[in-house]
């Protein structure tokens, strides 16, 4: 089965992904955990993306499309979840050229929940793992579980910035949503509630696909 799973940031994305993963033995294709991987192999395709995004100006469409053919080409026979990606309509139709997405599934939070939950948000400095000082605490504060690295809140995390990532999120998703739509694939999961348990949504998510 070939997933992909949208929604804002804050929406859970990657929480869900991976618990999906397992569910379903397929593996989870995260773009951001890609990007991290080539910088820090210093491939070509890893020293571009440094390039622009030290010069704080987007990464290209099809920088990210070359770097997930390298990855999704060999995992297309067993499926996978794909998060991060596609972004913009262009990428959900390059997409559509490496192969055919079976469900799109549509995480839908409200922006008070969102906000409420990246404003707690730790991330890995070493591996980009992602906590909660709330919902989902390291064992040892400040350290991440999996490699013992540094956690820090990240800049875009704080209130007003997370309102207007949100914005930009909208105006950029709304025709891959529609693009989507339009072709039968969307599952719209709704989450109001900030201390629903992940595994309730998992539930649902694999009811809908
Ligand atoms: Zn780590």
């Amino acid at each position: 089965m070939k997933i992909v799973i949208f929604g804002p940031p804050g929406s859970g994305k990657g929480t869900y992904a991976s618990r999906l993963m397992k569910r379903l033995g397929i593996p989870h294709i995260s773009t951001g955990d890609l990007v991290r991987e080539e910088i820090r192999n210093q491939t070509a395709l890893g020293k571009t993306v440094e390039k622009y995004s030290s010069s704080g100006t987007l990464v290209p469409d099809e920088v990210i499309t070359e770097m997930l053919k390298k990855r999704i080409g060999p995992e297309l026979s067993r499926g996978f979840i794909l998060e991060g990606y596609p972004r913009t309509v262009s990428q959900a139709k390059e997409l559509n050229k490496i192969t055919k997405i079976d469900a799109v599934v549509n995480l839908n939070v409200p922006d008070s929940v969102i906000v409420d939950r990246l404003s707690a948000r730790l991330q890995c400095k070493a591996c980009g793992a992602i906590y909660n000082e709330r919902t989902l605490k390291p064992k040892v504060a400040g350290k991440c579980d999996k490699c013992g690295g540094e956690l820090f809140r990240r800049v875009d995390d704080q209130p007003e910035v997370i309102r207007e990532r949100l914005r930009v999120y909208r105006e950029a998703s709304e025709p891959v949503v529609d693009f989507y739509r339009a072709r039968s694939l969307l599952k719209d999961i709704r989450n109001e509630d900030p201390n629903v348990d992940p595994e309730q949504v998992v539930d649902q998510i694999m009811k809908l696909i």
